[in-house]
């Protein structure tokens, strides 16, 4: 344990809001350990040239440090604007900087997403197993929380979504496609009816937003469009990307949204003031004047997982299908023994989903070999599996 994680004994006396109370803060075990494959981070850093350019960006954005930055970043919502209009349907109009709105991650545009379109007497509505995170953010804006269930191929059904959606009436749902931690992608048709669905029965007889969550949206195997092709279509769509994966900017803290400006107008209310620093956005800016390369490894990251998928399933196991850069397998009767004897061997990979799976990320060729070295060892001398 890290002094971070350390938790006070006696927070008793803290005014601390009840919901709040004996609650551990989110986040992965943080390890040093040779092979880390447990957050989905790309294995694969920039280049000296994209660094180089990085550098000079901030160099730049500090002689003037002692200015805001500019608020509406007008440059990085240009540039991101221009990114996102790689996935627009032929013959459709490019995303537009007023479609466009950034914060520090994905994780912040969706809680400013809660802050201005949940609350007390709202609902947000998603279908587990589904991101760990958003009944935090529900919570944290004392929005009420209701999760629907997958299938057990962790594929949505349709009818019974939408008729959660018609009983709860919900001014938010939230589709992470690819699922984190399923991997699995949504069809077109499914993000179709369910913004339909949103629409007809939101909250104060106004429509609902369905968030379509495409963190992992680059990793989608081909022939999976991007939601960005239904903008034209539904208002009511918003569709969320991240530089935290992909694009191997985990450490940029740079998430953004693509939606009607009606959205991004009414997100500025709930926003802090200058809440991308100056660094922050001459960053990001130069990390997107180095998109092919840094989006390079994503073919090979794609293969990559493709084998993975193969191999898990020869040796046996269960394996969902995956659209993203991690891979969801079990079942295990002791899936916290795994994990630990793969961390054992170095190897970190994550102890999330239902019941009995793991989550493996997709390092490189040496990491991946060295989580199937690790795992045919944990699984043949110290775990008996249960099927
Ligand atoms: C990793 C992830 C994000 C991205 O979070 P950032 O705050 O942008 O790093 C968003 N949604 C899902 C489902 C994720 O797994």
């Amino acid at each position: 344990m890290t002094a971070a994680d350390a938790v006070a004994e006696d927070t008793g006396w803290l005014p601390l809001r009840a919901e709040l109370a004996g609650i551990a803060p989110y986040g992965a075990p943080q390890l040093d350990v040779p092979v880390q494959l447990n957050v989905n981070e790309n294995p694969y850093g920039p280049s000296e040239a994209c660094v180089a350019d990085i550098a000079e960006a901030v160099a730049e954005a500090a002689r003037t440090l002692n200015r805001y930055p500019d608020r509406e970043f007008v440059a990085l919502r240009t540039a991101l604007a221009a990114y996102l209009s790689r996935d627009v349907a032929d013959g459709q109009a490019p995303i537009v900087p007023e479609q466009v709105w950034a914060a520090n991650g994905s994780n912040e545009v969706m809680l400013q997403l809660l802050q201005a379109f949940g609350g007390p007497g709202r609902t947000a509505v998603s279908f587990a197993p589904t991101y760990s995170m958003y009944p935090e953010y529900a919570r944290d804006s004392n929005t009420a929380w209701v999760a629907g269930r997958r299938r057990e191929d962790f594929a949505l059904d349709l009818d019974a979504a939408r008729e959660l959606i018609a009983e709860h009436r919900p001014s938010i749902v939230l589709l992470p496609s690819p699922n984190n931690p399923t991997g699995t992608a949504l069809p077109p048709a499914a993000v179709d009816a369910l913004c339909t669905a949103a629409a007809e029965h939101g909250n104060d007889g106004r429509g609902g937003l369905v968030v379509v969550d495409e963190a992992y949206g680059e990793f989608r195997r081909a022939g999976t469009p991007s939601a960005i092709e239904l903008l034209p279509t539904h208002r009511n769509l918003v569709v969320s990307r991240t530089m935290s994966k992909a694009f191997a900017g985990a450490g940029l803290r740079l998430g953004y949204l693509a939606a009607d400006p009606a959205v991004t107008d009414a997100i500025r209310v709930v926003r802090l003031p200058y809440h991308l620093s100056a660094t922050t956005q001459a960053t990001a800016l130069a990390a997107l004047r180095h998109t092919d390369e840094l989006l390079g490894q994503v073919d090979a990251l794609r293969g990559e997982r493709d084998l993975l998928v193969d191999w898990l399933r020869e040796q046996g196991h269960d394996v969902a299908d995956s659209d993203a850069n991690f891979v969801l397998f079990g079942r295990f009767a002791d899936r916290h023994a795994v994990w630990r004897g793969l961390l054992d061997r170095g190897v970190l990979i994550r102890e999330t989903g239902p019941d009995g799976w793991l989550r493996v990320s997709v390092g490189t060729p040496a990491e991946m070999a060295a989580f199937r070295d690790a795992l045919t060892t944990v699984t043949t001398t110290v775990i008996q599996e249960n099927q």
